[in-house]
């Protein structure tokens, strides 16, 4: 009993110990270099190890280089290595060597300066706040703005060059590597896509946003974009030919540009308060007010939203199958978007409909954003789906359909059901799906472990293997499985191979009429992916 009382009062007295004292920021000092940024921490008082916030291990083993002599950084913590204690060290930050999936890049190359990643130096919970420093040299500035040398490090901060920086309806950070096409694109979408949401949502932004448009050369082809506070959005464009962009990679900007910026609302002003498990939520909605941004703006057709549409219900029935997007929502991957798209469009259709068309999906988040306020800023799925029907206890009505389990007639019920509330959605085949149907069957026959393929090539499909699948080992290319082109035609390769695998026969593969492996089938295949095309769409 004794002791559990002088428990009690340690606990007193530290809690205002913990009151009194001021507490002090740890100090980091960014100075950018030819190679990188060097960060020289300076802490208020002496620490044997110095934790970080987020331990991004992979990142920082790539682009973390601590200077001190007799320090070392391990497991997101700094420390010396005889294991006494320091109130300063300094690391070298340089680009990251490659993307990384779900990952902010520690640092990227813009137009001679830097887009720093502000969150990687940040101390873990429970020390001291950071404060961010910077001395640009002579012509250089940085975005977000720093306020008497002093950057916040809650996000991307760009320092380099100030004629990198353009203003708008956002603050445009990009160097002269870019192609004014780009830009034109960039910044004509920001506008838009702000002053369409603002409208329609009935509430600004607090904060200007920065946008930055990064190339790196040295990566291989493609694109990764993501959203900080700042707000910032950074796009990135990879591959030796990033800066020769056509009219697809800016229409993708465009696409992205909406997308993001939408986030600003439904990510940085208000959050999703389960923001893993109902990824579908924000990321749907920030999709599908992409496409009504698009659209809006003349840079999509009626046709085009429709098609965009079929690929998510498509999508999203062959990822969900029996499952219910409520219990078994994804968290990962292309069903969060496709999914999450499917209960935008839903709510948007019913929104309309019950309102003669005087309201909705935009109607529907005003809404859950003025909840939201009075909630500290947070909203989730089970308010969004009251609003928008959810309980609708029509066995039939679409919402339930897609948020609960269901037999194999859910899917054609549901499309039925969308087709009630004014859509027009046909039945079809998916040449996509049939053919990722096929190959992960096929790869599932002698794959153990992870197996895949890769996209792009209009003519050929690499596999991905490694030494994980037997007689289809070293990602062989192959175009024909079963006697049919799987780019060209599908659909008679899909068919070709139920009966074969039914009885137990031989699946042969082949690249230009060359035979590259034969695999015999053991299973059966699953039934034909099902797909639809949206005709009509609203
Ligand atoms: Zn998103």
């Amino acid at each position: 009993m004794l002791g559990y009382v002088s428990v009690l009062l340690a606990t007193a007295l530290l809690a205002t110990a913990a009151a009194t004292e001021p507490s002090v920021p740890t100090r980091v000092e960014l100075k950018p270099t030819v190679g990188g940024v060097e960060a020289t921490f300076t802490l208020p008082a002496p620490v044997a190890r110095f934790e970080l916030e987020e331990a991004v291990e992979d990142v920082r083993a790539d682009t973390w280089h601590v200077q001190t002599p007799g320090m070392a950084l391990a497991q997101g913590a700094v420390s010396r290595t005889d294991g006494a204690s320091f109130a300063t060290f300094s690391v070298l930050v340089t680009p990251d060597s490659r993307p990384r999936d779900r990952r902010y890049p520690a640092l990227t190359a813009i137009g001679g300066g830097w887009q720093i990643y502000g969150p990687y130096f940040k101390a873990a919970e429970g020390r001291s706040p950071i404060e961010g420093h910077v001395a640009p040299p002579k012509g250089w500035t940085t975005a977000p703005q720093a306020k008497s040398g002093r950057v916040a490090l809650d996000g991307y901060v760009y320092v380099g060059p100030a004629n990198n920086i353009a203003a708008g309806s956002a603050t445009f950070v990009t160097g002269p590597e870019t192609p004014t096409a780009m830009r034109d694109a960039v910044a004509k979408a920001a506008s838009q896509a702000t002053a369409y949401y603002t409208k329609r949502l009935g509430m600004g932004l607090k904060a200007k946003p920065t946008v930055m448009i990064a190339l790196v050369p040295g990566f291989n082809p493609g694109w990764q974009g993501d959203t900080t506070a700042g707000p910032v959005a950074s796009l990135r464009f990879f591959g030796p030919k990033a800066a020769q962009m056509d009219s697809d990679d800016t229409d993708r900007a465009v696409q992205f540009v909406n997308h993001e910026f939408f986030h600003f609302w439904n990510s940085r002003t208000f959050t999703s308060r389960n923001s893993g498990k109902e990824a579908w939520l924000h990321e749907g909605m920030a999709e599908y007010a992409a496409l009504l941004a698009s659209r809006q703006a003349g840079v999509m057709s009626e046709a085009q939203v429709g098609e965009a549409l079929s690929g998510r219900l498509t999508g999203c029935a062959n990822a969900l199958k029996a499952k219910g997007l409520d219990a078994d929502p994804p968290r990962r991957g292309g069903a969060v978007y496709d999914c999450g798209v499917l209960v935008q469009w839903i709510a948007d259709l019913q929104v309309r409909r019950a309102s003669n068309g005087s309201r909705d999906v935009f109607d529907l988040w005003r809404a859950l954003f003025a909840e939201a306020a009075r909630n500290g800023g947070a909203y989730d799925g089970a308010g969004f789906l009251a609003r928008a029907g959810l309980d609708d206890p029509a066995a039939d009505a679409p919402l339930n359909l897609l948020m609960r389990p269901g037999g194999p007639d859910r899917w054609p019920r549901l499309a039925q059901a969308l087709e009630g509330l004014g859509a027009k959605v046909t039945p079809t085949r998916s040449g996509e799906a049939e053919r990722e149907a096929l190959v992960m069957h096929v790869l599932g026959q002698v794959c153990k472990g992870g197996r895949g393929f890769y996209g792009g090539d209009p003519e050929a499909l690499k596999l991905d293997t490694r030494d994980r699948c037997g007689v289809l080992n070293g990602d062989p290319t192959v175009d024909t499985i079963a006697g049919h082109n799987i780019m060209t035609d599908v659909q008679a390769a899909f068919d070709a191979a139920g009966p074969i695998c039914a009885a137990q026969g031989d699946i042969v593969l082949s690249l230009k009429g060359k035979a590259v492996a034969t695999v015999t089938c053991k299973t059966p295949m699953s039934p034909r992916p099902l797909a639809w095309t949206v005709e009509r769409w609203r």
